[in-house]
């Protein structure tokens, strides 16, 4: 059913493998001729405990992303007295907006209106706007969600029009099991669309690409944030994942 949260055994290994993440990033960056300190490292702690989490905040990282909500309730209230940005990054039904708008700092993934719609009217008036990152899917591939580049268009003129979001970016996901070059093919096509909408005048400051197994890839194609779990904390225990209902 839900992934259970490992062993906090895992806490172990975290600086060597926080470094070795850190230091790929760095690398990939100046090999794309920018700033590592332009590439966010968003730690995605889904199916690791709460104790995994404050090992690594101790270590300087800052953003966690989590998926499931039922995984991520007891997290939060277990982590919350930490200064910790925590980003949705799971697939977004309209029953599970409330949680997400009353709990999370970032949302990734927004691919309707009708979720960003009822985002904004469930977000706290006294929370600072929630910041918004529509997912788009520009190739045919088999992941779910994600918006065509023109759905993307017309929900980012919508979003920014919504009071209580913060549209700052696109964000995107790909299959497992691609070459280094159909993961850059696809990763510089999401940056050919940002790029546009850039010079267009849209107010946007994040592409949200890259995960454990093609973040170097999303670096050099322009990511500014990568979303890590399995290179951080070791493997999931997968095939547990039914997305939380
Ligand atoms: C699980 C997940 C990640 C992290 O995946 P890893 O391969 O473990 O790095 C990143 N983004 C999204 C949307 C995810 O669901």
């Amino acid at each position: 059913m839900l992934i259970g949260p490992q062993n906090s055994a895992v806490a172990d290994n975290l600086p060597a493998r926080l470094r070795a993440v850190r230091a790929r990033i760095a690398t990939a960056a100046r090999a794309a001729g920018r700033n590592e300190d332009s590439v966010t490292l968003l730690a995605v702690s889904k199916g690791h405990d709460a104790a995994a989490v404050r090992a690594l905040a101790q270590l300087g990282v800052e953003h966690f992303g989590e998926s499931y909500l039922q995984e991520a309730g007891p997290k939060l209230d277990a982590l919350a007295g930490l200064e910790l940005c925590w980003h949705y990054i799971g697939r977004l039904q309209a029953n599970k907006t409330r949680a997400v708008a009353e709990r999370f700092a970032w949302v990734h993934g927004v691919d309707r209106l009708r979720i960003a719609e009822r985002l904004a009217a469930q977000r706290p008036l006294l929370a600072p706007p929630l910041n918004v990152c529509v997912q788009v899917k520009l190739a045919p591939d088999a992941t779910k969600g994600g918006a065509s580049a023109a759905e993307a268009r017309v929900l980012l003129a919508a979003i920014a029009s919504l009071p209580r979001l913060s549209l700052r970016g696109l964000m995107c996901m790909l299959p497992e099991g691609l070459n280094a070059a159909q993961q850059r093919a696809r990763f510089d096509a999401v940056r050919g669309l940002y790029a546009e909408l850039l010079r267009e005048g849209a107010a946007l400051d994040t592409l949200s690409m890259g995960m454990s197994g093609d973040f170097e890839a999303a670096i050099a194609a322009g990511s500014t944030l990568v979303r890590i779990g399995t290179a951080l904390f070791g493997a999931r225990t997968e095939a547990l994942g039914v997305n939380d209902a």
